[in-house]
């Protein structure tokens, strides 16, 4: 299925569900995060777009039809917290479980000073480096 069936896919199960749920008769998409409701020609138009979980960049698959202003929205705050939440997994494993490898940047806080360092653990050794 190519990327402008997909979406005509998730545009019709969405508005099938829409109307079933709310009994509103003209067809129509409802955003599932801002709740607007967008015409078939909003896919057309590029309005309506392929939300990715986790972001496409990161290999994602696509869930569902957002908005335009919503995906991005998520792009910037949910799809960093991702980012961030498996960095900070990745860094325990390699910390803490002593498997994997870590490479980036922390903020060490120690007596009320904070400072960005950038840790390196490779085979369990632990090196730290302050810019
Ligand atoms: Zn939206």
């Amino acid at each position: 299925m190519n990327k402008i069936e997909l979406k005509k896919n998730f545009f019709e199960k969405g508005a099938k569900a829409f109307r079933k749920i709310t009994g509103y008769g003209d067809y129509c998409y409802c955003c599932p995060i801002c709740k607007g409701l967008f015409p078939f020609q909003a896919i057309k138009t590029g309005v309506l777009t392929m939300e990715h979980v986790h972001s496409e960049k990161l290999g994602g698959k696509p869930i569902a039809l957002t908005c335009k202003q919503c995906n991005s929205t998520t792009g910037y705050t949910i799809d960093a917290a991702i980012v961030n939440r498996d960095k900070l997994n990745k860094s325990v494993e390699a910390l803490v479980r002593k498997n994997g490898s870590y490479e980036g940047n922390y903020s060490l806080k120690m007596g009320g000073e904070t400072i960005n360092v950038n840790l390196e653990v490779h085979n369990g050794n632990v090196t730290i480096n302050v810019p």
